[in-house]
């Protein structure tokens, strides 16, 4: 396997024009990153077949798990072309939004969401390009949303536009989504991204979609619209994982409310168990430079504080001038922290009294506890469905979390997860002699050495079926 520096919480890499070569891809994966991000927003699906199919050649050679997140660009809105590419608009002025098809001036720029003159109101704001320009909404015709321009700047063709206060009646999977989606589930990706997730239903949906094409995929919901964090608890509820998208969410909500939610969102998915990502501008100033500010270096070492799976970087790693220097300074960040805050880790949250595998999670949890008592350098667990996995690192154990499974998908798919290392593991012997290879294995690998101290949990009496029933403890003699 690939000896990256040794770090708990997992890095998301955009892969773009910057990266999407073997060599960067392998240099990447050596300087930390555990899943690859692939922007449908932007790229071909040739381009990023391209990628996928390098990224499945690097981990059949280098024996890697490294997971791939096609990331759906959703109901995102855009300015259509602008004469020039760039129109410059001034505060005061008029601006009138259409959804006629005509190239964009100073008086008119066209926009690629059609029901825009249903969903907005007069008074309602309008901002484009991450809220760079903010537009009033004065009047509406039956194609056209006529504004006044509180803060002009110049509009470049494709910017994004948001509606923070309008209920955008767009549906969550566009026609562009379904069929990225079905691109996607060609090679059964590990992870897919609904962007402007607004309800548990959009998560539901997708995921209907996935389970026809019997597929393996897992869903991540965006959190980005202030519908989301109205609805959080029933999304968190559907989801297989949540991402922080703090570039659209910091222009949907007031920025400044930003920090406060990230730390909320964090707090509870850990405590449901569902891995939570941490996204955008985590070394922005990397898109340009070889060092990342003191001011990204502390966002990256709180967002670990704050409890996330993995941080991710967007155009850092994708279009930036450093792709590589930029994973490998926030693998270092990240791995600083780890070593030196206690808080990181023993997090020991409980499941529901009700919850149908209650017995299995707490047992989880008395074996987290019983590696801290006795020091233990592993702890180890043996999956058939990734259940264990995602319960050991919900209590974020000091021992290196150790996953073994037969499903080659799974391992690809754990490897968002906090501290999960995962091996591919096919043998069908007792347990005795599971455990012997177990613990040879990990030797071999450098994890333990002589005198180390080692848990599995396991299902009892067949060790690879049923939910976690047993707990060993285990000393290398
Ligand atoms: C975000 O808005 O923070 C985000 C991750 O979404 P995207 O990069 O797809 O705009």
């Amino acid at each position: 396997m690939i000896e990256a520096i040794s770090k708990r919480s997992k890095i998301v890499a955009t892969v773009g024009p910057a990266s999407n070569n073997k060599e960067t891809l392998i240099d990447l994966i050596k300087a930390g990153a555990n899943v690859f991000r692939l922007n449908f927003s932007h790229g071909t699906h040739d381009d990023h077949k391209k990628v996928i199919e390098l990224v499945t050649q690097i981990n059949t050679e280098l024996g890697t798990h490294i997971a791939i997140l096609q990331d759906l660009q959703g109901p995102k809105i855009r300015v259509n072309e602008v004469e020039n590419n760039s129109v410059d608009i001034l505060p005061g002025e008029k601006l009138c939004i259409t959804t006629d098809e005509v190239l964009g001036t100073r008086e008119i720029v066209s926009t690629t969401y059609k029901d825009i003159v249903k969903d907005v109101k007069r008074h309602d704001t309008i901002l484009i390009d991450d809220g760079n320009i903010e537009l009033l909404v004065e009047e509406i015709s039956e194609s056209n949303v006529y504004t006044k321009v509180v803060h002009g700047g110049k509009i470049k063709s494709r910017k994004g536009i948001n509606l923070p206060n309008t209920n955008v009646s767009a549906p969550s999977l566009t026609k562009k989504d379904r069929e990225d989606l079905q691109f996607g589930l060609q090679y059964d990706l590990e992870w897919v991204a609904l962007s402007f997730v607004r309800k548990a239903q959009d998560i539901i949906e997708l995921r209907d979609i996935i389970r026809k094409s019997q597929k393996h995929t897992k869903v991540v919901a965006k959190i980005e619209k202030p519908e989301a964090l109205e609805n959080i608890d029933e999304i968190i509820r559907v989801a297989d994982a949540v991402m922080v998208a703090r570039g659209d969410l910091g222009v949907e909500i007031a920025m400044e409310d930003v920090p406060l939610q990230q730390k909320k969102l964090v707090r509870k998915c850990n405590k449901a168990g569902v891995p939570v990502i941490i996204a955008t501008q985590m070394m922005e100033s990397m898109i340009n430079n070889p060092r990342p500010t003191r001011a990204e270096t502390n966002d990256v070492a709180n967002a670990v504080m704050d409890g996330a799976d993995a941080l991710m970087l967007s155009a850092e790693s994708a279009s930036g001038m450093f792709p590589v220097n930029a994973v490998l300074r926030m693998t270092q960040t990240i791995a600083a922290v780890e070593k030196h805050a206690k808080s990181v880790y023993n997090r020991y949250y409980e499941k529901d009294k009700d919850s149908s595998t209650r017995l299995n999670d707490l047992l989880v949890r008395a074996a987290v506890r019983m590696s801290e008592s006795v020091s233990a350098k592993a702890l180890v667990g043996m999956t058939k469905s990734g259940y264990t996995a995602y319960r050991l690192a919900l209590h974020r154990p000091s021992a290196k979390v150790f996953v073994f499974t037969n499903k080659k998908h799974l391992l690809r798919q754990l490897n968002l997860l906090w501290g999960v290392t995962g091996f591919y593991y096919d043998e069908t012997e007792g347990i005795d002699q599971t455990l012997d290879h177990i613990q040879k294995i990990l030797v071999n690998e450098g994890y333990l050495k002589k005198g180390d101290v080692w848990l599995n949990i396991a299902s009892m009496p067949s060790h690879w079926q049923g939910h976690t029933n047993m707990m060993k403890v285990n000393q290398i003699e």
